[in-house]
């Protein structure tokens, strides 16, 4: 069993710090929360009055805070984890927090002889409740595999995200999506109900198209993922068809600013010369927009 110093006891942490105490490792917590150390010391943690006394015995130090400034300082500052703790520990940042500073923290922590990887997680406090979480793990084969039985004491699946820090943007980009898709979500939801058309009949169509189940997965890996842009479907038509929905949208009084973006963006392909290519080719349009070179 091991010894685990566990700071940052919220929505996420201290479900996930109960979970660690039911597989019968040592647990000293810290929060600036007092009821919710004494939460968990009730269950059997050692409350600890600040990071550096929760990591001084640790083999493994996690992390579950609300934003990067509060991890630096929680790992590096004064009273931080970094003037106590043992070099041969595995530092475990699980917040959510801007991919740089999840660099620097790696980079700094290095100079100084310690040893830090990123496992942000997925879901929600009801999987942390149920040790279902996601675990998105940023760090070195040795560090993932080091990590890893204390981690499934959290979650059901792990995913090696390729090293180090890329655990921290597989989050980012995964709720990059998730919340974008809820905006442009509503905006379909709300002209449904404008049009007088039930939910359940959308939801019937949408959950076997794209509409429902994303583009990486359905549209993209045998066209644009593979370099073929013969249309299946054109974006001279999607630039259509994207038009009257909006054309209703406006007549209804439906606002649908997200649309409007994304047709500008058929628009700039049209411009480009891309109107008889796949409609994946949205991918190959937005390449050329950020400078990014590709093959195709
Ligand atoms: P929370 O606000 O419920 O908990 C944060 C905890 O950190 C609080 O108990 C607070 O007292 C403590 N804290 C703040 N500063 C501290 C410090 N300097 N030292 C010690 N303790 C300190 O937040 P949460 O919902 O548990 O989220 C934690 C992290 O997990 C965030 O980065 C969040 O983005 C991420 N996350 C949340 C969810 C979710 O569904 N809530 C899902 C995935 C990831």
């Amino acid at each position: 069993m091991s010894s685990v110093a566990f700071i940052g006891l919220g929505q996420m942490g201290a479900p996930m710090a109960r979970n660690f105490l039911k597989q019968g490792h040592r647990l000293a917590v810290f929060d600036l929360n007092a009821e919710a150390v004494d939460a968990l010391v009730q269950v059997g943690a050692t409350a600890s009055k600040n990071a550096a006394e929760a990591a001084q015995d640790a083999e493994f130090v996690i992390t579950m805070l609300p934003n990067g400034d509060l991890v630096r300082e929680t790992l590096l500052g004064e009273n931080g984890v970094s003037q106590t703790l043992c070099k041969s520990a595995l530092i475990i940042d699980m917040s959510t927090i801007h991919p740089l500073q999840t660099d620097h923290l790696i980079a700094d922590l290095a100079s100084r002889g310690f040893s830090m990887m990123d496992v942000p997680v997925g879901r929600t406090s009801d999987h942390a409740i149920a040790g279902t979480l996601l675990l998105l793990a940023g760090g070195t084969p040795q560090q993932v595999e080091r990590a890893r039985p204390l981690l499934m004491a959290m979650g059901s699946e792990l995913i090696e995200a390729g090293g180090p820090g890329m655990g921290i943007r597989v989050k980012l980009i995964n709720n990059y999506m998730s919340i974008a898709l809820n905006a442009l979500s509503a905006e379909a939801a709300v002209l449904c109900e404008a049009l007088g058309l039930s939910f359940e009949v959308a939801m019937q169509v949408m959950s076997g198209t794209p509409a429902g189940k994303g583009h990486f997965t359905t549209s993209w890996p045998n066209k644009v993922l593979k370099g073929d842009l013969t249309p299946a479907f054109m974006i001279d038509l999607a630039h259509k068809d994207l038009g009257i929905a909006l054309d209703v949208a406006n007549q209804l009084h439906v606002p649908m600013p997200l649309g409007a973006a994304s047709r500008e963006v058929y628009n700039q392909a049209r411009a480009a010369g891309r109107g008889r290519q796949d409609w994946s080719a949205i991918l190959e349009q937005v390449r050329n927009s950020a400078g990014i070179n590709h093959k195709n």
